[in-house]
């Protein structure tokens, strides 16, 4: 638990009072995430560069040109929404960065040591900063903050077998402000042979100073033709299927993964959306009694079929709250898929929905809603997620997001 470490610093009064000062600290990841992260599984590279993952033609030529050109390496900053595959393209910044290969224009290879170590992040001049790794070693009594310096400093030596010590910074737009000033002291005097890598889902949260130090490289959705083959080359999937799951995760590469190796996701996702549909024809009291059943059925997702009721609702009650928040921003998710889905079938156009078949009485309802109401909803579940992701209780940002629905007429 994190209290065990604020145990340790509060026997020194004035550290425990600094460490208060530095709430809230990065925070908690979902136990299990909606969409697992891509598995470096290294096999043969279908794209010439080297890099495993698809598309990105834009990102991928910017990293290449930093790492593989005569210049020197900037900081990379590599952002995108949950889901866009960015661990995957960490990877691949990885693997570019620490190849052997004496041709750079052969790099990644994929076969050095380089290479594997990189992608399996057990390099020696690789250290990965993230919150995830200062729980695991929380035994040692370090602050976060003090876990955050000691990593940077460790990238400071020369590198042991690499061109360069890499640092990856993970979830870098949650480190509190504490840990971003360590992390731009670092990043203004970064010695010749220092590369960062940051890594973050919402760029607009990092100090101005750390942005306007790096090279920008956003991960925007893959063209879903692509993402399909890539689905039938990597996860081996029928191409009707990957077609379809390449739909509904928007050109994502995490979520359709996840999609892929979690059936169940796809169903939740339904059932979820489903669920919200028939409440366009409820009132207010039903609509805020199924908050609970909606939280509850995506926290059981999250948390996997392989833990105990306990794990749920460790005092009897509700889920641990970064169990809530993950589950709530699912919801989210499904919510804002289908405010759009909606629109686009009320203005004439169900054939484009995501959801596709998926969601057959998705027409019908459409042809009740005017797509200027549903784009006003969406904008508003944006909003709603936006506040989410901070720190608004997850249950009242889907109870607000429940008042924010259209209400339609109930049909006799
Ligand atoms: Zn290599």
């Amino acid at each position: 638990m994190a209290g065990d470490q604020y145990a340790t610093d509060r026997r020194n009064p004035p550290l425990g009072a600094w460490v208060a000062l530095w709430e809230p600290l990065w925070e908690p990841p979902p136990v299990v995430p909606l969409t697992p992260p891509i598995l470096a599984a290294v096999s043969v590279a279908a794209d010439p560069s080297g890099f495993l993952t698809v598309g990105q033609p834009v990102a991928q030529r910017l990293a290449r040109r930093r790492l593989l050109g005569g210049d020197g390496p900037a900081t990379l900053l590599v952002h995108g929404p949950s889901g866009a595959g960015k661990g995957s393209f960490v990877d691949d910044l990885l693997a570019t960065a620490m190849c052997e290969a004496a041709d750079p224009e052969q790099r990644p290879c994929n076969a050095c040591f380089g290479c594997r170590h990189a992608r399996a992040r057990t390099h020696p001049d690789l250290v990965v900063a993230s919150p995830e790794r200062w729980r695991d070693d929380r035994g040692s009594g370090e602050s976060i903050v003090e876990a955050a310096r000691r990593w940077l400093a460790e990238t400071a030596g020369a590198p042991i077998v690499a061109r360069w010590r890499v640092v990856v910074v993970e979830r870098a737009d949650t480190a509190n402000e504490q840990i971003q000033n360590a992390l731009l002291k670092a990043l203004e005097e970064p010695g010749d042979r220092q590369l960062f890598i940051l890594v973050a889902d919402d760029a607009s949260r990092l100090l101005p100073t750390i942005r306007s130090r790096c090279q920008t490289l956003r991960l925007a959705p893959v063209e879903q033709d692509a993402l399909a083959a890539w689905l039938v080359e990597r996860e081996g999937l029928p191409h009707e299927q990957a077609t379809a799951l390449a739909r509904l995760a928007g050109g994502h590469i995490g979520r359709a993964v996840g999609y892929a190796r979690a059936p169940a996701l796809v169903e939740w996702r339904r059932r979820t959306q489903h669920e919200l549909l028939a409440l366009l024809e409820r009132g207010r009291a039903d609509r805020l009694a199924a908050v609970r059943e909606l939280l509850d059925d995506a926290a059981r997702l999250s948390l996997g079929p392989d833990d105990t009721a306990d794990q749920l609702a460790p005092d009897g009650g509700r889920p641990p709250t970064g169990v809530q928040r993950a589950a709530a921003l699912a919801i989210i998710d499904a919510w804002v898929d289908l405010a759009r889905d909606l629109a686009v079938a009320a203005a004439g156009s169900a054939h484009l929905a995501v959801a596709g078949e998926l969601l057959p009485e998705l027409p019908a309802a459409a042809r009740r809603l005017r797509p200027d109401e549903l784009a006003r909803t969406a904008a508003a579940l944006e909003r709603i997620r936006t506040a989410l992701e901070q720190n608004v209780s997850p249950r009242l940002a889907l109870e607000v997001a429940m008042l924010e629905w259209p209400v339609l007429a109930i049909r006799a």
